[in-house]
């Protein structure tokens, strides 16, 4: 039993394992110095410490080396513990969603966020171990749990790439749900995909790589294989792998990871079949890349007729029939059904297309089809089933160029942020006024109005773009920009070139526009968006796919699909209902944060590049998160739980008490010493203003 005498509070308050630097931002007495804020996040990661918490968010700095903080034991350390009873971890984070879930019944989601290479995706692997390690064993969950983890090298070879940021860059957005049995025990998942990065199917900049797939078949498939693929081992072969990264990179094992992902399709129960057929559409993609064009009388004409042959020996279908629609393009304008040849520059268009569409189809065919098998173990208790979500999304971007891509990922953080907005600060408020607690509303900037400026009906930028794809006429980029500037000139988030300040104007391009977005100003290009948007696939190719004897392929480009007159619907109308589609489901969940910092540029230990983390913490909006959680009270506990664990701290409630909680609470803060303005008792739960006093009960308590 840990003895009542209550220790002097140690400087800091801290765990026996961190003693250096302030574990929660909260305890910083220069709360509002961003400097303090990277002096305490620089000191700990020299020390190995990467996490660090404000308030429950946790923040977490790449260490880019290997921790041994994440064995069995380090889970056993967090296994029912409270947030603040060891140090911060992204297991203390699991922990906390999975026991509210489990025995508070409130379904969870853990939002992982921050800029690439930061470590969200490792991140999101580690809620995962820890979940899988902490729930329970019986009956066929072994099989599930194994399908979950399984699922990973499958979509990372698939979705991922080397990018000059990060070797294993996840290039689409994931958000997982694990799904629970009323006691614990995982019965199955559901995942969603976002917007894949499909550009890159056709070309890579320099010292980046197309996805890992491409690399690990070539490096891995048996002599066997690549033989019936029509494939040669040499990257150099290959049009598609040609742009980027040349030759093999010795630290990126792509021959093993192959295995790895045959293994893991296998334990998902990809049928023989199923490989096969996944790995034929891979190597057709890379035949499709070597189709060259020559051009004879403004018409293109097939350069490399053995890559078709080997397409359509892969895919099944009739070799005159691609031949033709790679070629050719019919339109059907209202029953006049024209067909007519293609120059050499839009036979490329029309082939890359086809790459791309292929690709990304497949991509979701596979998140479908482990969304199939993750549902399999299926019980009766489905009904009644718990979850807990992970979302692991690209954070905000801002390059040199920025283009629609970057559009469209830095809308998704608008949103993200709203959520928070909605999910935490308006919600922290209404449990004040719930628990009778006073309390002064902290002001924060709501970024509704940016996330209307975008996607508002007939008004917003997405609005305009998609009214101006869609316009018969001559539509371009400069006429969507002019429309644009015409529109929201006198937007307070909308800045074009003419009205910019002097300095912006410089830097300024007449084909860009600006948009003050809650974490900074991002300029965008505009070229390309109205062609990224139309996203168009020429109809003779979707028939020729439609007929094929893949049945993937068939399954990704049904008939109806080029038979319907109606116009399919643009990429950032189905990217802007998938991220409202999300947002429903986030908003029913209870959500826990974790930023992800990255310490430098090199992917390297031990680097910790200053001016790199400020414009970090600035993006992520961590010194407002900090200001409002100084602001409020830090931690709250229900009284039950707060006696539960410190009842032994006083001869008054220890070892029986027969009061009430809140009573027996009242007894403990006074023998405490709490001061007054330290803590408010509501109705339920006892609210704390600084972890400081919880880490010091904390201390008195482990004495
Ligand atoms: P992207 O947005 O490009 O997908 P990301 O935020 O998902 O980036 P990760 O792929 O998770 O970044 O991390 C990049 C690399 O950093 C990992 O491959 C790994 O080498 C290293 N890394 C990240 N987190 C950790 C960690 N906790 N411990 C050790 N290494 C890590
Ligand atoms: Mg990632």
């Amino acid at each position: 039993m840990p003895s009542t005498r209550t220790r002097p509070a140690m400087e800091r308050g801290l765990h026996e394992r961190d003693r250096v630097g302030l574990q929660d931002f909260v305890l910083l007495e220069n709360y509002q110095s961003e400097e303090a804020f990277i002096d305490n996040l620089r000191k700990r990661f020299q020390e190995n410490l990467i996490y660090t918490y404000i308030g429950q968010v946790l923040i977490s700095v790449n260490p880019y080396k290997d921790l041994p903080i994440y064995s069995d034991n380090d889970i056993k350390e967090y296994r029912r513990k409270h947030f603040f009873e060891a140090p911060p971890h992204v297991f203390a984070v699991s922990e906390n969603a999975f026991r509210n879930l489990i025995e508070e019944n409130r379904p969870q989601c853990v939002l992982i966020s921050g800029e690439s290479g930061s470590g969200k995706t490792e991140a999101s692997k580690k809620v995962l171990q820890y979940i899988a390690a902490a729930s329970g064993n019986q009956g066929n969950v072994v099989n599930v749990k194994d399908k979950l983890l399984q699922s990973n090298p499958v979509l990372e070879a698939f979705g991922n790439a080397k990018t000059n940021k990060n070797d294993n860059s996840s290039r689409f957005g994931k958000y997982m749900d694990v799904e629970f049995d009323f006691s614990g025990v995982p019965i199955g998942g559901n995942i969603l995909n976002y917007l894949l990065e499909k550009s890159r199917v056709v070309h890579q900049s320099g010292g980046e790589r197309n996805f890992h797939i491409f690399y690990q078949l070539l490096a891995g498939a048996s002599d066997d294989l690549l033989q019936e693929l029509h494939l040669k081992r040499n990257l150099d072969s290959y049009y598609y792998l040609s742009d980027g990264e040349k030759g093999v990179i010795p630290r990126i094992k792509d021959a093993e990871n192959f295995k790895a992902v045959q293994n893991a399709m296998t334990v998902i129960d990809f049928s023989p079949e199923e490989q096969r057929e996944v790995f034929n559409i891979i190597a057709s993609v890379l035949h499709m890349g070597n189709i060259g064009f020559t051009e004879e009388e403004g018409k293109a004409k097939i350069l490399k007729p053995e890559s078709v042959q080997s397409i359509t020996d892969l895919l099944g279908c009739e070799v005159d029939k691609l031949f033709e629609a790679l070629t050719h393009r019919t339109i059907d304008a209202r029953g006049d059904v024209v067909t007519s040849p293609l120059s050499r520059e839009m036979a490329i268009y029309a082939r890359d297309a086809l790459a791309k569409a292929v690709y990304d189809r497949l991509f979701t065919w596979l998140v479908k089809r482990i969304n199939i098998s993750l549902q399999s173990g299926a019980t009766d208790n489905r009904s009644k089933k718990k979850v807990m979500g992970i979302l692991d999304i690209y954070g905000f971007e801002i390059f040199k160029k920025n283009s629609f891509e970057q559009f469209c990922i830095n809308f998704c953080n608008e949103k993200l942020q709203q959520l928070f907005i909605e999910l935490t600060l308006k919600s922290e408020q209404e449990e004040y006024n719930r628990e009778g607690i006073e309390w002064v509303p902290v002001e924060y900037f709501d970024n509704k109005v940016i996330c209307n400026l975008i996607e508002e009906k007939h008004k917003g930028i997405i609005s305009i773009l998609d009214e101006e794809c869609l316009r018969p006429g001559d539509p371009t980029d400069k006429t969507f920009l002019d429309k644009l500037t015409d529109r929201l000139v006198n937007h307070p988030h909308y800045i074009c070139h003419h009205k910019a300040p002097i300095a912006v104007q410089k830097v300024m391009g007449r084909d860009e526009f600006r948009l003050s977005h809650y974490a900074g100003d991002v300029t965008y290009s505009i070229v390309g968006f109205l062609d990224k948007n139309n996203d168009l696939l020429f109809r003779d190719l979707k028939e020729t796919m439609s007929q094929t004897k893949n049945g993937i392929i068939r399954s990704c480009f049904p008939e109806i699909e080029y038979l319907s007159k109606k116009r399919p619907e643009t990429a950032i109308t189905q990217f802007r209902n998938s991220l409202n589609n999300l947002m429903e489901i986030l908003m029913v969940k209870e959500p826990s944060y974790i930023r992800c910092i990255k310490p430098n540029d090199l992917q390297t230990p031990g680097v910790f590049n200053d001016e790199l983390a400020v414009h970090q913490v600035k993006y992520l909006g961590l010194m407002e998160n900090l200001r409002v959680r100084r602001a409020g009270f830090a931690y709250r506990r229900t009284y039950e739980m707060f006696l539960q664990r410190y009842k032994c701290l006083s001869k008054q409630t220890w070892p029986t008490y027969k009061g009430t909680a809140k009573n027996g609470v009242e007894i403990l803060v006074k023998e405490l010493g709490y001061k007054p303005d330290e803590y408010r008792l509501g109705i339920t739960k006892i609210f704390i203003r600084s972890p400081k006093t919880l880490f010091d009960t904390e201390d008195a308590f482990q004495d």
